[in-house]
């Protein structure tokens, strides 16, 4: 059998070893079209910022490698240009001489990845202008910023390729500028979450311009000019644009394989195409959501990996199907999510509760400590997770991990307060975070505890049918409050001043994370008050209320984490 790959990174490479692992007679021959095969992408914001210092650690594999461990023959600088889908033979250009050549295939897999979009607006061609998606993009910005003078960049688009490539040149000592249209960056996230995120970007000193898109470049002399679209003038020394990807799926339109939505390449769970004999694997491809069960693309390399390992499977006589995915991603603040946030399980019209909690990120006694943010939505009706969001340091890896595997084996949210898992005092608490979710959404689906959120402060602020208290103590209190929120009575002192409070009235309670209110509830709750808990506390909120914009569009977010 003889099988053909084009791309040869993360879901190329993973297919092409799978495949002879399963099949040592196999004929295997990767096409490359860039100067590099099996290259970590992932990696590559670290080069330009000098974390990963030498080139070679890059590449996970050399042609040379691949071919002496596992007999594949890789053709890099080779790009296939079309497919003929009757001969069964590929196309392929020769990119050093241009020269072109046939290849023939019994078994074909397409692994093109996907390309930068880069808008058509005015300058967009200076050469100071840069994406980043392959080694080459990567040595070229490197190269840009070792040999000229760079001390400032304006980075498009706030997704996590831009987020990180931020970073890594902010790590250099470069001025950054982050622009996005939306009013947030990190779009899976919620816009209350994305807040942290916000302010921790603001503390390194990044220009934050939210809902702001560019209207053209000019070059000068100096740098380059980039027009924001209410009039603003940013000059500059670099501008990475990184507002998004496109499936690279133009080899398999023209060849008449089906196309799904954004143009990806449609396939089966068994990552085969509408040709039988054409496999597709990666960012190019179309996948179920395993939380809505819809149609969606995943361009992260953990699907693209498992994809490569299954169309293989499949070519050499395996049953192997892909399960789908979650999205499941993390940028190195540390700002984690899965599954579905907010916005998504409105727009799917799917009906969510959530839970808010601010744990520390192990035991508060043991140094080192810091607390992280996490909101965990699930289902009502079936209580499944549907999606999660982390932020913080250290710990929240690990914390998404473990929602994600819940939220994929399909456990409820109760199920995570019994989840026996590693604690020593650098690491955990004996009550983990994760095991925290479970109590509280386990005290919500029980009635025991009732929870209102940011978005209810404004409806509540001047109710007067209701009784707002503060249980935190006076030093916190008038350091800062909550709207509405100016009556104190410290928890402490909740039992002794009970009678202070109208049992006729409902109650909201409020305190700096969640716990106090909640503990205030379960004393207030067994007197017979009907009362509810801010969800996340004081310090979310704050987050949450200064995380806006003035008048002149400036975001006005402090320190939170
Ligand atoms: P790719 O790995 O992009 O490989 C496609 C290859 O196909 C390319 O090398 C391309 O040159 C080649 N090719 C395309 N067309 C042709 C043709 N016609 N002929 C020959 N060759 C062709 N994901 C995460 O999960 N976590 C991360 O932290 C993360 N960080 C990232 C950081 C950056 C800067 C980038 C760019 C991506 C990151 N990703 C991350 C995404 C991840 O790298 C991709 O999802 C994954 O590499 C997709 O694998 P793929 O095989 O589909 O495509």
């Amino acid at each position: 059998m003889k099988v053909v790959i084009i791309g040869g990174v993360a879901g190329g490479a993973t297919a092409a070893a799978r495949i002879r692992r399963l099949d040592e007679k196999a004929e295997i021959i990767i096409l490359e079209r860039s100067g590099f095969v099996s290259y970590a992408n992932c990696g590559l914001p670290y080069y330009i910022g000098g974390l990963i210092k030498d080139e070679h650690e890059l590449t996970l594999q050399t042609p040379e490698t691949l071919w002496s461990r596992y007999r594949i023959e890789v053709r890099t600088l080779h790009e296939a240009v079309s497919i003929d889908r009757e001969k069964k033979e590929v196309a392929i250009k020769k990119l050093e001489t241009d020269e072109e050549y046939r290849e023939s295939y019994d078994k074909l897999i397409l692994a093109p990845g996907a390309v930068p979009i880069i808008p058509d607006i005015p300058g967009i061609n200076d050469s100071r202008i840069y994406t980043l998606r392959t080694i080459e993009d990567a040595l070229h910005i490197k190269n840009g910023v070792d040999y000229n003078d760079i001390m400032s960049a304006v980075v498009i688009g706030g997704g996590f390729i831009g987020l990180e490539a931020a970073e890594n040149l902010w790590s250099l000592g470069i001025h950054i500028t982050l622009v996005d249209a939306a009013d947030q960056v990190l779009p899976q996230f919620d816009r209350d979450m994305a807040g942290f995120v916000h302010s921790h970007l603001k503390e390194n000193g990044f220009d934050l311009r939210l809902n702001r898109t560019v209207s053209g470049f000019e070059s000068v002399e100096e740098g380059i000019i980039v027009n924001l679209d209410n009039g603003d003038v940013i000059e500059t020394d670099m501008v990475l644009m990184a507002i998004g990807i496109t499936p690279e799926s133009g080899l398999a339109k023209a060849a008449g394989l089906e196309l799904g939505g954004r143009g990806a390449i449609k396939v089966n769970r068994h990552m085969q195409t509408s040709d039988p004999d054409i496999y597709a694997v990666g960012d190019a491809v179309e996948i179920k959501s395993f939380v809505t069960g819809k149609r969606t693309s995943v361009p992260l390399a953990g699907p693209a990996n498992k994809q490569g390992r299954i169309a293989a499977d499949n070519i050499a006589g395996y049953d192997s199907r892909y399960k789908g995915a979650s999205g499941t991603s993390i940028y190195d603040l540390t700002a984690a999510s899965t599954g579905l946030n907010e916005k998504w399980a409105k727009d799917l019209d799917i009906p969510y509760e959530k839970v808010i909690l601010s744990p520390p990120s192990h035991a508060a006694y043991y140094p080192g400590a810091h607390l992280m943010t996490m909101k965990v939505l699930f289902n009502i009706n079936t209580w499944k997770i549907i999606g999660a969001q982390v932020i913080g340091y250290d710990g929240v890896d690990k914390r998404i991990d473990v929602l994600a595997a819940v939220m994929q084996s399909g456990g409820d949210i109760v199920t995570l307060k019994d989840i026996d898992l590693a604690y020593a005092p650098p690491f955990s608490s004996a009550k983990d975070p994760i095991n925290m979710v479970g109590y509280i959404s386990e005290n919500v689906l029980t009635g025991k505890v009732k929870l209102f959120y940011c978005e209810d402060i404004a409806k509540l602020k001047d109710r007067e049918d209701i009784q707002r208290i503060d249980v935190r103590t006076e030093e916190e209190h008038s350091s800062g409050k909550i709207e509405g929120f100016d009556r104190l009575i410290p928890i402490d002192e909740l039992r002794d001043r009970i009678n202070e409070l109208d049992i006729e009235k409902p109650v909201y309670i409020v305190c700096q994370s969640g716990l106090r209110s909640y503990i205030a509830s379960r004393i207030l709750a067994q007197e017979g008050f009907d009362c509810y808990s801010f969800a996340g506390g004081y310090r979310f909120y704050e987050c949450f209320r200064k995380d806006r914009f003035d008048k002149e569009g400036q975001l006005d977010c402090g320190v939170y984490i």
